[in-house]
């Protein structure tokens, strides 16, 4: 058996070496490391892949949500809503740009933000909301949508464990996750369901002014060379992660459906134990398993768990262990918070399972009986 990783990229490289090779050589070659043809192909490509009419790559997935703020216009003390079960990125941007989060609660079955919890914290102040379609699952769009356009608020998707989800609308549309609200942003992290090899990120837009203001926060504020209209950031995907990714989208539909497998193969073996619950599926939504997340009950000691797996060389994580709202990095900044009980109990609860394109039988079977060996115990 081949060693169990979280994430196995290395496995992955295998496959594509030689193209890698050949395309990072080129731009080697040709010294063209930044904005070069890669980048523009790879713009172009990603946008047709997503039906989405612009694609701004940018540095990180961090900077696609901070740009996109930025954009907007976001003042301080605008309140943002979202969740505080997430990533600490997500939040972190509103924290740096002085913005108000305002922290919802979400659903204990999708883990996602919760439309009439997003409803209740709406105050005068309000003026976005940033869904994250946590672990590979989009939130309610159809709900989370006709709310933004009742109050008139930007709709920011943290589309970063997501991409290449699609949606279907109860009109019967159906649009890829990141291409629904005002942006979508996304990250190329390496673990990421569509990673490069070291950092990147998009933001997405069918929004054509709002595209052109992406762009120049995205570089210097600039609207023409060495003229700068506003404050921006330095935020690039450059030629070689762009190489990389243009290899690995054409990749992605059946990295997805290799996720699938492994989560199908996990569901099946889990299916009759009692004291675990499987990912739960919301039927307007594909998944994509960035994550495979069980909730375990209270009978089972989570880090009891944790540290078995790891004696049998089974790597296992805790996505995640403290939600924004109890994170040291809020208690000096201006944040409103409702109920979050469900959050609360799911950072005590969730339990992630290694998830990656390359799993294979006998790696699933060894995972799968050593989760069930130490619940019976
Ligand atoms: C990874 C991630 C980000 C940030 O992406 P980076 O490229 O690491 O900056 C933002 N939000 C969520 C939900 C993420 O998982």
């Amino acid at each position: 058996m081949k060693p169990i990783r979280m994430v196995d990229l290395i496995s992955q490289y295998e496959a594509i070496k030689s193209e890698v090779k050949s395309s990072i050589d080129n731009i080697l070659e040709n010294a063209q490391f930044i904005n070069g043809p890669d980048v523009k192909e790879f713009k172009s490509e990603l946008a047709n892949y997503l039906g989405v009419k612009h694609v701004i790559p940018c540095a990180n997935g961090t900077d696609a949500l901070q740009i996109s703020m930025m954009a907007l216009g976001l003042k301080p003390g605008d309140e943002v809503i979202t969740p505080s079960y997430t990533y600490i990125a997500t939040t972190e941007v509103m924290g740096l740009l002085r913005l108000t989060p305002v922290f919802v609660d979400c659903d204990p079955e999708t883990f996602n933000i919760r439309p009439e919890e997003i409803r209740k914290a709406i105050s005068p102040k309000t003026k976005a909301i940033v869904p994250v379609h946590l672990y590979g699952q989009s939130c309610a769009m159809d709900e989370i949508m006709e709310i933004a356009n009742e109050y008139g608020l930007y709709v920011i998707e943290d589309n970063a464990q997501a991409i290449g989800c699609s949606y279907t609308s109860k009109d019967g549309s159906v649009k890829k996750t990141g291409t629904i609200g005002t942006v979508g942003c996304t990250s190329f992290f390496p673990s990421k369901n569509l990673g490069c090899y070291g950092d990147g990120g998009a933001i997405c837009t069918n929004d054509d002014e709002l595209a052109t203001k992406l762009q120049m926060v995205a570089n210097h504020g600039q609207s023409k060379r060495y003229y700068h209209d506003m404050v921006g950031c330095n935020s690039r995907l450059d030629s070689i992660q762009a190489a990389v990714l243009r290899i690995k989208l054409r990749k992605l539909d059946q990295y997805i459906a290799n996720r699938n497998n492994a989560a199908e193969y996990y569901n099946r073996a889990f299916a009759s134990v009692e004291q675990i619950k499987t990912p739960a599926r919301d039927f307007q939504s594909e998944h994509v398993f960035h994550q495979y997340t069980l909730q375990l009950d209270d009978s089972i000691d989570r880090d009891g768990m944790v540290e078995y797996l790891a004696s049998k060389d089974i790597p296992s994580m805790i996505y995640y262990p403290v939600p924004a709202h109890k994170q040291k990095m809020f208690a000096e900044l201006e944040t409103r918070t409702g109920d979050l009980s469900t959050t609360d109990w799911l950072t005590t609860r969730v339990f992630s399972l290694p998830m990656h394109t390359e799993l294979e039988e006998d790696q699933l079977k060894y995972i799968c009986d050593s989760v069930i060996e130490y619940i019976n115990k």
